[in-house]
This record gives structure tokens, C-alpha cells and sequence, in this order.
């Protein structure tokens, strides 16, 4: 090191002034801090960013969920549920950030879903920045296995379902549940139907819709694995190599899918929308854009969004 260390600023005129600069409304001032992109879709919003190996992180702010802590954008920090697909440290880095800065603004504490085996692990990392921060890192971890089944709200329903990648993982359904009335009661008038209440006969049945499946990272058998990835409204999955002279087994092996996977499975996507994310850093932008538009069949055309 070289050099004198500069004098400490003088308490005064000057540090004040710098103060008084700041707006009014500061809390408002957006800070650029970790990228972030925007679709709507059917009045849901996707907002985040996903590039392999360097960070993942997801909302959906109308369903009041997020997925993965890559990194975590300011505005993030508003969301309540969390679900955590798998310990890479690019999808869990920023959780204690999340954690922490919630309690900061004095905000409920947090849910977070995350899959069984990593439970213990994530307590003692959480343990050890109470630590070195000394600050508490206040959370609801809830261990989850495929195929289970969590309440959200009334309205909505978490699941989840395995999926194949190098360390333990799950994937995420979130369902929009509503009572419809069963179908022999369709013709009765409302009288009737409160008759039949009162007797105690259950008039109504649960119809679910699959609003958004997340995958995180995973190999092809983690889409198959689930029927609701390839129904949900909104498929936010990933797709991380594209070229054509990478070796699938290889890229299978290693827990990730590639677009001849995509290609291979156009039939079976009925999704509105597929967010196409994940994609390998060893690409540039409009490579990407070229050799997936040269590709992608007609029928996932107008459907799948690259994500870049
Ligand atoms: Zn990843
Ligand atoms: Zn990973």
C-alpha cells in the first residue's frame, strides 16, 4: 500500500450539506443494485434475472411469492414467501441479505420453503451470520420433499416436485384454487342451494388452475416429472445451453436441460407462456436470439420468451 490515508472528514458544513442533498422522499429513489426484467402476463407480473452459474432470483408480485436469492433487488425484500429450489450459491447467496433486511424495516417475518436435506445446513449459515452481523436473522424455514402440498391464502396453493440437478432440489407449482358448484346442482336457484347447505351436503368442489410452475435448475426429467409444467399458465423454466455441438448426456448428467430438449417436447407445452431463463454465460445476447429463432418450432414460436 502506498500513499497517505486522506484526513477524516470534518464533521460540519460540508458532511451536512451532502445530507440536505438527498430528496426529500429518499426511501423512493430507486438503487441500482441487482438487474431486473418485467413481463406481464394474464395480470401477473414475472420480474428478475437468471444467467447460469451467476444468479437466479424470481417474483411474482400479484401471488406474493418469490423464488430463488440469487442476489436480491431492493424491491424484492416486499415479498413474504420465498421458495428456494436447490443450495447453489447462485440461487442462495442473498438469503441472509433478504432475511436481514426485512428486519430492518421491521417487516413480518418471512417463509421460506426450501428442499428437506438442506434444512440443517441453511440454520447454521443462518446461525453464523447472527454471528458475525450480530443482528438476528428472523425467518420461517419450512423443509419441503416432493409431491407435497402447502396453503399459500385461500386462494392459492403451493406444490412441489422433484427435479434432477448435480445437489438436492425441487420444483414449484403455484395453483389457483376456487369452489365451484358441482355440476348436478348447476340448475338449482339459490334457495335450493342454501336447503341443501343446511343439510349439511357439501354443493361445491375445488377446481385448481396452475398459474406458474418454476423448475430451477434441473435436467429434462424434472419438466416430465410434473404434468402441471406443462400446463401452467406461466412456465418459468431453464434452458441453459443451446449450441448444437454440446453433448446432452454430458448436460443431463450435470442437471441442466438444452434446447433440443424444448424442441424434442414442443407437443406438450400448453403453457401461455414459457419464460426461457438460465441461459450459459459462454453465449452472447444475440447469439442466443439467432440460433433459437433459427430453431424453435412455429407452435412455441410466439409462446416461449427468451429471457436475457
Ligand atoms: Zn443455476
Ligand atoms: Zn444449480
Amino acid at each position: 500500500m502506498s500513499g497517505t490515508p486522506k484526513p477524516a472528514p470534518k464533521r460540519g458544513d460540508d458532511e451536512s450539506d451532502h445530507l440536505l442533498a438527498l430528496p426529500e422522499d429518499a426511501t423512493e429513489v430507486a438503487i441500482e443494485n441487482a438487474p431486473v426484467r418485467r413481463h406481464v402476463h394474464a395480470g401477473l407480473t414475472v420480474e428478475g434475472y437468471s444467467r447460469a452459474a451467476m444468479q437466479s432470483y424470481w417474483r411474482i408480485p400479484e401471488l406474493k411469492i418469490g423464488f430463488d436469492f440469487g442476489l436480491q433487488p431492493w424491491a424484492f425484500m416486499a415479498t413474504q414467501t420465498w421458495c428456494l429450489s436447490h443450495t447453489h450459491i447462485d440461487h442462495v447467496a442473498a438469503l441472509p441479505v433478504y432475511v436481514s433486511r426485512r428486519r430492518l424495516m421491521h417487516m413480518p417475518v418471512p417463509t421460506i420453503y426450501l428442499p428437506e436435506s438442506t434444512i440443517d445446513d441453511v440454520r447454521a449459515m443462518l446461525a453464523i451470520f447472527q454471528r458475525l452481523d450480530r443482528g438476528r436473522l428472523p425467518c420461517e424455514l419450512v423443509p419441503v420433499a416432493p409431491e407435497q402440498e402447502y396453503d399459500l391464502s385461500r386462494e392459492h396453493v403451493l406444490t412441489t416436485y422433484q427435479t434432477y440437478h448435480t445437489i438436492p432440489s425441487v420444483g414449484y407449482i403455484v395453483w389457483d384454487r376456487r369452489k365451484k358448484l358441482k355440476d348436478e346442482y348447476q340448475n338449482l336457484n339459490g334457495e335450493q342451494i342454501r336447503d341443501l347447505r343446511y343439510q349439511g351436503i357439501e354443493v361445491s368442489r375445488e377446481v385448481r388452475v396452475p398459474l406458474v410452475a418454476y423448475l430451477g435448475d434441473s435436467n429434462p426429467r424434472g419438466l416430465d416429472a410434473c404434468e402441471a409444467n406443462y400446463q401452467a399458465k406461466i412456465l418459468i423454466m431453464e434452458i441453459t445451453f443451446i449450441a448444437k455441438n454440446h453433448r446432452r448426456e454430458k448436460i443431463h448428467k450435470f442437471g441442466h436441460i438444452h434446447l433440443d430438449d424444448v424442441i424434442e417436447r414442443a407437443e406438450r407445452f400448453q403453457n401461455e407462456l414459457i419464460v426461457a431463463s438460465h441461459l450459459s454465460t459462454r453465449y452472447h445476447d444475440d447469439q442466443i436470439r439467432r440460433m433459437v429463432d433459427k430453431r424453435l418450432p412455429a407452435s412455441l414460436r410466439d409462446r416461449l420468451l427468451l429471457w436475457l
